[in-house]
């Protein structure tokens, strides 16, 4: 799968814009379009859904985007959020030291009267054998020693710009659930084991952004803290070990039941040198994204730290008292951290198909239908009569009070349910002059309009006032052919 066909599906069907297009663009800013919001609410509906309304364990906060700047001393996000930094002293193109090495590269090769070459990423050069160690993008400059570079945003509060108003856009939503742990568990009278989760907008100015959604300078995340009693064993483990594989089963799960592939999915477990000042373990769930694998998500126990740092540095008690130990603890969370943006790309990349029906290519994302940004489009097949036309739309009136539905007569019925399948409608319903009938001729309709299902593109004639009671079912995750079997297919 080839991330520029995404990008240029995305741009022509109104999935996601270049942010500011019209000026040039800003630097890996992405608009979703009427069709990428739908399916990025989608994403997030679901996952709301699935882990915070589903579960009597956990409520859901939605925090400012500003806090108080403190905050980011005790998280430790102000002396370690940071990437190393080179720059290339020609160009002055920045990158992140770690992941030099991971672009192909510029290379003016000495064995071949200095010819400009460009190689694939951490190979050496076919003719003279050199391995890079200038620029990987101008091939000329050297590149500086390493220097750490916050990964904040920064900002002012209030009218004047002084050193006493800085505060930072949130890289993270995670510390609101840590500073509003007491207010969550005394508003709601939690007993642990429970969490809190929060999807919302997350900022950071990263050095070498890129691959269009995957890495982004402003994105949404979706997190949950699950703050579990470190003294408690589950199934003979420490509690916070087993809710930590728990969560790291779910997550996966999850991602799978709205369509990736077993084996475009994979757990990383982190090196010892390579965790987080914070983490006791942490593992990625990376999927195989169009650049590679890559992190779609990580699952971090945090231990007790963050609780502990907030509660040194506000001067506030941040414990939850163990009536059966008759003891104050400060519990541990395990962080299932996901980012909004990469799912929606992993779940388009994985979606996207390209087939040949009668001889014709069809492009076709086969989104899970709770996440398909229209769930069924309405196509009268004759546009010049007036009865069709007006049943068309008083059923997708119908429709629309429960779905997003889409009315579409603009071209031929080929086409526009090629157009249906390019942006993962899962359902068309088309009227006829079967549904309506002819009163020129005295034939009357037979108030029955066709089904067509996306990925088989079977066909059915079901009952126009039954088409609620059949989407529901459909929509809800009925198979097709439970449905399917109930109806006969069109004449002809
Ligand atoms: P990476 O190593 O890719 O920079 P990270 O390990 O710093 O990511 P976390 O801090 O664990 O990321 O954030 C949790 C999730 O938020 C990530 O798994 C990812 O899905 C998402 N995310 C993080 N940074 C970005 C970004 N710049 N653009 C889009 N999504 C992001």
């Amino acid at each position: 799968m080839n991330m520029d066909v995404l990008v240029s599906l995305s741009k022509r069907r109104g999935f996601v814009f270049q942010s500011s297009e019209i000026y040039g663009g800003t630097g890996s800013c992405w608009d979703y379009g009427p069709l990428g919001v739908e399916l990025k609410n989608n994403i997030k509906r679901v996952w709301w859904r699935d882990f915070v309304q589903n579960r009597a364990d956990m409520v859901g906060i939605d925090a400012s985007i500003l806090m108080h700047p403190t905050v980011w001393k005790a998280s430790g996000h102000l002396d370690h959020f940071t990437d190393p930094m080179v720059d290339c002293r020609e160009c002055k193109h920045r990158f992140r030291a770690d992941h030099v090495d991971e672009l192909p590269w510029t290379h003016y090769c000495p064995a071949t009267k200095g010819n400009k070459f460009t190689i694939p990423a951490g190979e050496p050069c076919g003719h003279c054998g050199q391995r890079r160690t200038l620029c990987p993008e101008c091939g000329k400059g050297e590149l500086t020693a390493p220097r750490q570079f916050n990964l904040m945003f920064k900002t002012f509060m209030g009218p004047v710009e002084e050193d006493a108003a800085v505060t930072y856009l949130r890289p993270e939503t995670a510390q609101a659930m840590f500073v509003n742990f007491d207010n969550v568990l005394q508003s709601m009278r939690l007993k642990l084991p429970f969490g809190i989760a929060q999807a919302g907008r997350s900022f950071r100015n990263e050095i070498t952004p890129g691959n269009f959604i995957f890495r982004t300078r402003e994105f949404e995340q979706m997190e949950i803290e699950y703050f579990v009693n470190p003294n408690d064993k589950v199934d003979g483990r420490p509690a916070d070990e087993y809710w930590h594989d728990r969560w790291i089963e779910d997550c996966m799960a999850w991602f799978r039941r709205y369509g990736l592939a077993a084996d475009n999915l994979r757990l990383r477990e982190h090196e010892r040198d390579e965790l987080a000042h914070y983490a006791k373990r942490t593992v990625d769930i990376e999927d195989r994204f169009p650049i590679g694998w890559s992190e779609l998500m990580g699952i971090a126990n945090r231990t007790d730290f963050d609780l502990k740092q907030h509660s040194k540095w506000s001067g506030k008690s941040l414990t939850y008292f163990d009536e059966e130990r008759k003891e104050h603890v400060v519990p541990y969370v395990v962080e299932p951290a996901a980012g909004v943006d990469r799912a929606l790309l992993a779940f388009m990349a994985d979606a996207y198909r390209e087939e040949e029906v009668r001889g014709e290519k069809r492009v076709v994302l086969k989104f899970h239908p709770e996440l398909a940004p229209v769930k069924v489009a309405v196509l009268p097949l004759l546009k010049k009569r007036d009865d069709i036309v007006r049943t068309a739309q008083t059923i997708r009136v119908d429709l629309a009070k429960h779905w997003r539905v889409v009315y579409d007569d603009t071209a031929a019925i080929g086409r526009l349910y090629r157009r249906q399948d390019e942006v993962g409608t899962p359902y068309c319903v088309t009227i006829d002059v079967q549904t309506v009938g002819d009163s020129e001729r005295g034939e009357v309709g037979d108030l029955r309009v066709t089904i067509r299902e996306r990925d088989s593109m079977e066909q059915i004639r079901v009952p126009i006032a039954e088409l609620s009671t059949v989407f529901r079912e459909l929509l809800d995750g009925a198979p097709w052919s439970q449905v399917s079997g109930r109806y006969p297919s069109p004449r002809g």
